[in-house]
């Protein structure tokens, strides 16, 4: 099994030229969080941070020079201290140093269902990316205070559609397809604008505004059965990857998913592809799951015949197609689980979570699909110094009082729209598939 330990030392010794990790992965993320914005070493470091983007102010000298031993005594004395009225949650893509003080580990959706479902806790502190931060402020109480402890945990892939942007493409759409809420004759509108979990609250908030949903990896296909029962297509964003394959499972042919490039007039689309379009598709992906590749595949099957393949379904439609199953993280956890002993795994997703499966089923046969990892570079910057810091202001000293440091709150307009995409989504059941 390949850790990111040993990648370090591969890159180190020169057995991984070329690769996006590299060796300051060793540095701590503060190394990072100052000067330039930058997404930091990891899958997503070549990728573009949006102006505007959350910026991560410098922690004190004593969470920057604390040894491992010593953060870990201050976190679990804070936490002790703050018994109930703090509930930590910690993404399945998050690094065991992180995970192991979570109260509860699970996906972006999991983890916000489990945050709406704590309304005793004072303080959440959220080990993930900004969008769940927001997601979970969206879901719990006003007086609940959600606290994502670097502020530069963005995500690439959400940041790859803003606002300003998806608003400029309504805008275009609307002057090919015509009025957007005038419903035909078979009741429906020309678009229905559909966002995966992974993008702002104020996307969200678009989807709640203009008629539109929210979905999740796990429920995409629900989503947008729904979505076509309500428009004649759909514009999926940020991510390209789960909605071409996710409609292609559907039976839409690729012909009638055309790439939106935001930064091209009318996406770079022709008028004749979008007059015939069923899904146009915003030019987004993820940089960790876009490293997987069929050879990848095929060298795992050259060398484990009996190997099967598992891959999220953010990973490239022609690496879906090549692996014998796909899903959300809980999906892949799930068939794990439920493999019976001796079962050999490759899998393409997020090496943390790999890494803590092969960890958890010993009887298996458990490795990623990527022999050089490079984990989520945005997720890597929540560290358990960031972690002693929020947890320490918010225990308070007789010098300090408690505060909470990195809120996370979505205003109020942005908050309603943004709630009713989710709860459209929340109340959608599976249906007839009517491409
Ligand atoms: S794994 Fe990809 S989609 Fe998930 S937080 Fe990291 S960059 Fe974003």
């Amino acid at each position: 099994m390949t850790s990111v330990d040993t990648t370090i030392r591969r890159i180190t010794n020169g057995q991984a030229p070329g690769e996006v990790c590299t060796v300051d992965l060793r540095e701590a993320p503060w190394e990072f969080d100052t000067g330039v914005p930058s997404y930091g070493p990891g899958s997503s470091m070549f990728d573009v941070v949006p102006p505007g983007s959350p910026l991560q102010g410098e922690i004190s000298v004593e969470y920057r020079t604390a040894t491992p031993d010593e953060l870990d005594r201050r976190i679990r004395a804070a936490r002790e201290t703050l018994g109930d009225r703090v509930l930590m949650l910690g993404h399945f893509y998050q690094r065991d140093e992180v995970v192991q003080y979570a109260d509860y580990v699970g996906d972006s959706f999991q983890l916000a269902v489990k945050a709406k479902a704590s309304p005793e806790a004072e303080a959440i502190v959220f080990c993930g990316v900004h969008f769940m931060a927001e997601t979970a402020d969206l879901l719990t109480r006003p007086e609940q205070a959600v606290i994502l402890p670097n502020l530069a945990a963005g995500c690439s892939m959400a940041d790859m559609a803003d606002i300003d942007s998806v608003e400029a493409a309504w805008a275009q759409l609307s002057e090919v397809y015509g009025d957007m809420d005038a419903v035909d004759e078979t009741g429906r509108v020309p678009v229905i604008p559909v966002t995966y979990m992974n993008s702002a609250a104020d996307l969200k908030g678009f989807c709640g505004r203009h008629g539109g949903i929210v979905c999740t990896s796990s429920n995409a296909t629900t989503v947008l059965e729904w979505a076509f029962a309500r428009g004649r297509r759909v514009l999926f964003f940020p991510d390209q990857h789960l909605g071409r394959n996710t409609a292609k499972a559907m039976g839409v042919p690729l012909e009638r998913m055309p790439l939106w490039n935001p930064r091209k007039p009318f996406g770079g689309v022709d008028r004749e592809v979008l007059d015939d379009a069923r899904v146009i598709l915003w030019n987004g992906f993820c940089s960790v799951h876009k490293r997987f590749t069929v050879g990848q595949i095929e060298s795992a099957r050259a060398q484990y015949p009996d190997v099967h393949v598992i891959v999220h379904p953010e990973c490239p439609m022609p690496v879906v197609d090549a692996a014998d199953s796909y899903g959300s993280t809980d999906f892949i956890v799930k068939a794990i689980e439920a493999a019976p002993a001796g079962s050999t795994f490759a899998i393409g997703t997020e090496i943390n979570l790999v890494q803590r499966l092969a960890q958890q089923y010993p009887q298996h046969t458990i490795f990623c699909l990527d022999s050089v990892v490079c984990p989520c570079s945005t997720m890597y910057r929540i560290h358990p110094g960031y972690i002693a810091w929020a947890l320490e202001a918010l225990v308070g000293s007789a010098q300090r009082p408690s505060e909470v440091l990195n809120r996370i709150t979505v205003p109020a307009h942005v908050a309603e729209p943004a709630r009713l995409a989710l709860e459209r989504m929340l109340a959608a059941k599976p249906g007839p598939v009517s491409v």
